[in-house]
């Protein structure tokens, strides 16, 4: 009998051992069909053994081998395995999450055919004499099969439209085996890009070109370019020379960098087939990207961190956009980080990745600084565009309205009289972030997470922020019972507010989560603002990247002082970023820009550093403090959470993990091993669990490594109700 042991997803972290069915085969890496208590799973097989460490008869059959042969490349085997060593995540959850949905599901894993729409004679009658005159959507899903046909699953056509059609007999649906054409045989004889949109690089960019394209095998390098150094530029002609190399790219951009406008440039350039995985990709969509990729069908894919489980028949370079950016971390699950995973990757491959920022993490610039990583600079703008001029405010000694000083609404005034656009940066939405009683201070917080409720005045609704529940406005004080109810702060709604009345003859756009909730409504808000039909914009996070408005001449951050006092020691790091991404909307084209920070605090040393000598001497300063405090990236951190209903045991379950810890360190002579908790979580309540944590640290990640494997979270977690789980190198404390 072949014994096969295969990986579950499931939070466990052994593999499972079945029995194969008589004259059934299977090899490493293919999904199997298994029972699992009561429900039937599909797993991974990852080792043939010749014997099971349970007895035969206890074992139980594969239900199905789904695949021929491993569906995982050798290249996505290794790095898989690899971060679930690395990560302390079930090999199974690893491996099957890698997957796309269907697969996950247990459908097969070889495009054989596609199911397409095809227009009937009836239905090519029907065009012609009218016959739909009413219903419009049929008619256009009919003109469109006249050009050619669509796949059932992949078209812009709702199916209650298709079944109408179908219903008629206007349509009918044919079956098209799939031919699996490389990307370079679906080229033709068209060359890869199309040289009329390459534009001459200047002499900053050739190094870096040349740089990049003369590396042979791995090499990881920094693009280190301020925004519109033209980066992107290099990007797509080192794109470009790995095509015609015959190799494949991938491309990982933060979660809110893949607007329509990136993907465009890309698309622009290329003749080779671009693939494309975004969020709004059904699943069907998911798993064509994953085989196309995966046989050679498309040259580049790009895509969100976790673009990088995509599979490729042969992959020649990574480049990964905005290194910087936390959404490369993976927050729930197994938590990965993909910028550090690329660079597994790459090595493993033995080919190039090249990850780019304005401003680099200090992470990288360290492995710069340790020669992991080769440092390039680009500290031009390309084209013509100025350099902006930035200045601070101090909020002190200024009259404010409503969270403006009057000094920036001169400066506001002044940019819109010459007919130019201000951008307003508030990271906060709605009206205010607490409204409270004027006679005795009670606050309106949300009974799930302790914390204050959102006034939205728009909505007329009190809004918790972490857990999304919703409660009416209060018209009296919980506590006394007065009406005297007042809020305090801004949110990007009082902004807004206040802003129409001082400048009533102006359009204003804020975009933020609110205001684009419905469908095509950033779309229409970007356009309004593309067009001038707004000259106020004012925005969130959703606005700091990835858009380019021209006529913007006047950038104002209107409140950075959170960042300057906060207890996550990476504040600093991510308030200076954000600060040179939004300077960065300013002056992009021949117009002169200017920044503005509104703070208490203007003699701050990192604000002063940040505005007088830019990004890369605040991160010179910042490293040295970390490295002073013993902080990451100079010591390896994990961090286990756990959250239940009943707060003790969550604080128990973490206190025994960490006697475990504090006994470890005794064995094994680590007394540089830190154990710092068990401590509430900064939000010690959401959604009506308790969250406490447990920090680990020390200076050597092979230890703080080996510290983890001897751990064995099972155990401990068998007798707590808690939900536990480790984040190796956190990215949020
Ligand atoms: P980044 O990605 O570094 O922010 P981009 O690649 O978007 O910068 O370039 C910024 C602007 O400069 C774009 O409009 C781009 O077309 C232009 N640009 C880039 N490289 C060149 C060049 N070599 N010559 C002229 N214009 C360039
Ligand atoms: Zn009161
Ligand atoms: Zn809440």
């Amino acid at each position: 009998m072949q014994i096969v042991r295969a990986a579950l997803n499931v939070p466990l972290m052994r593999c499972f051992d079945y029995l194969l069915p008589q004259r059934v085969k299977a090899q490493i890496g293919v999904r199997v069909l298994v029972p699992f208590g009561t429900r039937k799973l599909v797993g991974v097989v990852t080792e043939l053994p010749e014997q099971s460490d349970f007895p035969l008869e206890q074992l139980k059959q594969v239900i199905e081998v789904l695949d021929k042969q491993s569906i995982f490349s050798e290249p996505s085997w290794k790095l898989l395995n690899w971060a679930s060593n690395y990560y302390h995540a079930s090999l199974g959850e690893v491996l099957i999450s890698a997957l796309p949905v269907k697969l996950r599901n247990g459908e097969s894993a070889v495009q054989k055919s596609k199911i397409l729409w095809k227009i009937t004679a009836l239905g090519e009658q029907a065009l012609l004499s009218g016959a739909l005159k009413q219903a419009k959507k049929q008619i256009a899903a009919l003109q469109a099969l006249s050009q050619s046909s669509l796949e059932k699953s992949n078209n812009e056509f709702n199916s209650a439209i298709w079944s109408a059609l179908k219903e008629k007999q206007f349509v009918e649906e044919i079956e098209q085996v799939v031919e699996i054409k490389s990307w370079q045989h679906s080229l033709g004889d068209l060359p890869v890009a199309k040289a009329e949109n390459r534009l001459t690089l200047n002499k900053q960019q050739a190094l870096a070109f040349t740089q990049v394209l003369f590396q042979q095998g791995f090499a990881a390098f920094l693009l280190d370019g301020v925004t519109g150094s033209g980066k992107t530029e290099i990007y797509l002609q080192l794109i470009e020379e790995t095509l015609k190399k015959d190799k494949q790219v991938l491309v990982l951009v933060p979660e809110i960098g893949l607007t329509p406008q990136t993907v465009q440039r890309f698309q622009s350039r290329f003749n080779a087939q671009i693939d494309v995985l975004h969020s709004n990709l059904n699943d069907t969509q998911r798993l064509n990207v994953w085989q196309r990729a995966k046989t050679g069908q498309s040259a580049v894919v790009i895509g969100t961190r976790s673009a990088l489980f995509t599979q490729f028949a042969d992959l020649g370079l990574i480049i990964l956009d905005e290194e910087h950016d936390s959404s490369f971390k993976q927050q729930d699950g197994w938590r990965y980080h993909a910028r550090d995973l690329a660079v597994v990757y790459a090595k493993q491959l033995d080919i190039p990745v090249l990850m780019g920022s304005a401003t680099p993490s200090l992470e990288s610039l360290n492995n710069v600084n340790l020669g992991k990583y080769q440092h390039i600079l680009l500290s031009k703008r390309a084209g013509n565009a100025l350099m902006v001029e930035c200045q601070l405010i101090d909020l002190k000694k200024q009259n404010v309205i409503n969270g403006l000083s009057v000094a920036l609404l001169k400066k506001i005034e002044d940019h819109l009289q010459k007919g130019n656009q201000v951008l307003l940066f508030l990271n906060r939405r709605g009206f205010a972030p607490v409204l409270l009683c004027h006679e005795c201070g009670w606050i309106a917080d949300c009974q799930h997470c302790d914390k204050p409720l959102t006034y939205h005045q728009h909505q007329r609704v009190m809004r918790c922020h972490h857990c999304a529940s919703q409660r009416p406005i209060p018209r009296q004080c919980a506590k006394c019972g007065s009406t005297n109810l007042v809020t305090t702060g801004q949110g990007t709604e009082q902004l807004e507010q206040t802003l129409q009345q001082r400048f009533p003859q102006y359009g204003i756009t804020r975009i933020d989560r609110d205001s684009t909730a419905r469908k095509g409504k950033l779309e229409s808000h970007l356009n309004d603002i593309q067009q001038g039909k707004s000259q106020i914009l004012i925005g969130t996070q959703m606005l700091a990247k990835g858009h380019h408005f021209p006529n913007v001449t006047l950038v104002a951050l209107i409140n950075v002082d959170s960042g300057l006092f906060s207890l996550d020691f990476r504040a600093e790091e991510r308030l200076a970023q954000l600060y040179v991404q939004v300077a960065g909307r300013a002056g992009r084209a021949e117009k002169q820009g200017e920044v503005v920070l509104q703070t208490h605090y203007p003699e701050h040393p990192l604000l002063q550093r940040l505005l007088q000598e830019g990004y890369n001497a605040f991160a010179v300063d910042a490293l040295h403090m970390r490295q002073v405090m013993g902080l990451p990236p100079f010591s390896s951190q994990a961090l286990f959470k756990a959250q239940s209903r009943n707060s003790i045991e969550a604080e128990q379950c973490l206190q025994q993990i960490a006697d475990y810890f504090q006994q470890w360190k005794l064995a094994q002579n680590q007394p540089h091993l830190q154990i710092l908790g068990a401590m509430p979580a900064p939000f010690a309540k959401k959604a009506d669990q308790f969250r406490w944590q447990l920090l680990l640290q020390h200076e050597n990640r092979a230890i703080l490594q080996q510290a983890l494997r001897d751990f064995d979270q099972q155990e401990i977690e068998k007798s707590w109700q808690v939900r536990l789980n480790l984040d190796v190198d956190p990215q949020d404390l």
